[in-house]
Parts: structure tokens; sequence; C-alpha cells
């Protein structure tokens, strides 16, 4: 069980890690999918997050990991079917996201028509940020996040890009599964996704909001 400690001193047993595939147009296509009519879910376990600072290990199963940025959501509060009026409520805070993804293995497991698990919930596959309160960090789809690897500019869009934004992911989510308080959701990354190898320092932004920093070892 791992906790976490928002900004303004909330303290969250992890839940599970609810991911969003396709929720950038641009990154769809680059990566050959069609835009999703629906939210494309999937899950990752609690065990495979690791905290900015920490180190992303390189599985030796796998000769392409890939970087995906992502806007990340603490939920704060237990809910059920929740409406896209209400659905901001249910948001403790926020805090960038690494998506790590091994790109040969999920495209393998896609033409088998498998599902995504050994490329997506590997060890050290989810990194967040600290999570910054909602009252602090005042979301806004005209915020931008950025990735750099080496100092390199590799992705950087802005929120308004997702197809679904965080209150219908919330309510869509809620309406298959629960969401719990301590549960998080990656919203999904814009276009620029791209291999990472051991020794690779990657650092994440949403603007001067919060920063994340790794390395691939
Ligand atoms: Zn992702």
């Amino acid at each position: 069980m791992k906790n976490i400690k928002t900004s303004v001193g909330h303290e969250f047993a992890i839940g599970k890690i609810v991911c969003v595939g396709r929720n950038y147009a641009e990154h769809a296509k680059e990566l050959g999918n069609e835009i999703p009519e629906k939210p494309v879910i999937f899950l990752k376990p609690s065990s495979a997050l690791v905290f900015t600072g920490d180190k992303i290990i390189h599985p030796n199963f796998s000769e392409d990991m890939h970087h995906e940025v992502e806007l990340v959501i603490l939920i704060g509060k237990d809910g059920e079917n929740i409406t896209v009026e209400s659905a901001l409520d249910y948001i403790e805070g926020y805090g960038v996201g690494l998506d790590m993804t091994l790109r040969d293995i999920q495209n393998e497991l896609k033409s088998k028509g498998h599902p995504w698990t050994i490329a997506k919930c590997f060890n050290t596959s989810a990194v967040i940020s600290e999570i910054i309160g909602k009252e602090f960090f005042k979301y806004s789809p005209n915020m931008k996040m950025s990735l750099w690897v080496n100092n390199s500019l590799k992705q950087s869009d802005s929120f308004a890009k997702m197809i679904f934004p965080p209150e219908e992911l919330i309510s869509y989510i809620s309406s298959i599964m629960k969401l719990e308080a301590g549960d998080l959701i990656f919203t999904g990354t814009p276009a620029g996704v791209g291999k990472v190898v051991r020794g690779d320092k990657l650092e994440a932004k949403i603007e001067d909001k919060v920063q994340l920093q790794t390395e691939i070892i």
C-alpha cells in the first residue's frame, strides 16, 4: 500500500490507477489508431507507481519503451454514476505523470487481440509528481504540459486538445467502476511519444504549477 500526501496536506492510500488511451487526436493518429467515440480505458496496479525523483527500471523483455506525459487527477471522494456537472467535486488535486509503455510488446499484444497488461503494468511504469490541491492548481484547458528527454523538448500541448476533458472522463469511468478516494486517473498523452533508453533523464511540467524528474535505468 502506498500513500500520497497532497500539497495541502491531505493524505490518501493510493487505490487503482485508471488510464485513458487515445485522448488526444494527434496522438491517436501517430500510432495509427482511430479517434475513439468513447474513452479507451485500462488499469495499472498501484504497485507500478513511483514518484518524482525515483527511477524507471527498463524491463529487459522490451526494446522499445516509450514516454507518455499525462495530466494526472487524484480522486478525493467515492462516487458511482457521477454526472458531468458534478464531476469536478470529486477531484482532490492534479499532478503530472508518465504512463511508461512498452510499445513493441503493446503492438504484439494488439495484433493478437490480447490485453495490454504486460506493456503497461510493469514495475515503475507509472510516475507521478506532487499532487497539487485543486484550489491552488486551478485547472484550465489552456494550460500547457511539456516533456523533455535529456533537455530536448519531445511533447508539448494544451489540455484543450483532449477529446474527453476531465469531467467527462470521471463521469464515464464512474459509470463502469466505482471511483474511490485515492484513485488516480491518467488522462492520456498528446502527440510526440517516443523511445527512451537507459541513462535518459526525463523532466515533465505543467507550466509553473508542478514538475517531475526521473531517469531510466
Ligand atoms: Zn497513456
